[in-house]
């Protein structure tokens, strides 16, 4: 993946300006303590992580689309088989897995695209 792309930024969940800092104190997508907690500032170009108040609250919005875009093929697939009780052994637990699963990292890449959308990639300081 090629360095100075907003998708590089948001898959590597670096800091947008510099993409060398990293967005959360604890990285990764699967983790599980500290998954929100963000540092201030950007560990090496000084970008404000911290927009405004309640910046990250649009954060939901954006987190809203990529789920849909999740569930939405697998309630389709549901809805192909031939019963409902297909559904439930087939299509159910997957639901319930990707839910557990991909909670934690759809919070984190809605808070990266978020900050991409604001802020754009400079080489230099
Ligand atoms: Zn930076």
């Amino acid at each position: 993946m090629q360095k100075g792309t907003k998708l590089y930024s948001i898959l590597k969940l670096k800091c947008p300006r510099c993409q060398i800092g990293k967005l959360f104190n604890n990285p990764g997508f699967f983790v599980f303590s500290r998954i929100l907690e963000m540092p201030d500032r950007c560990p090496n170009c000084q970008q404000d992580f911290i927009i405004e108040p309640g910046y990250y609250t649009a954060a939901l919005w954006i987190s809203y689309p990529i789920v849909l875009l999740v569930f939405i093929p697998l309630i389709i697939l549901g809805f192909s088989l031939d019963s409902i009780s297909c559904f439930f052994k087939f299509i159910y637990p997957l639901i319930i897995l990707f839910s557990l699963m991909l909670q934690i990292p759809i919070m984190r890449i809605a808070r990266a695209i978020l900050l991409n959308m604001t802020i754009d990639y400079t080489s230099k300081r």
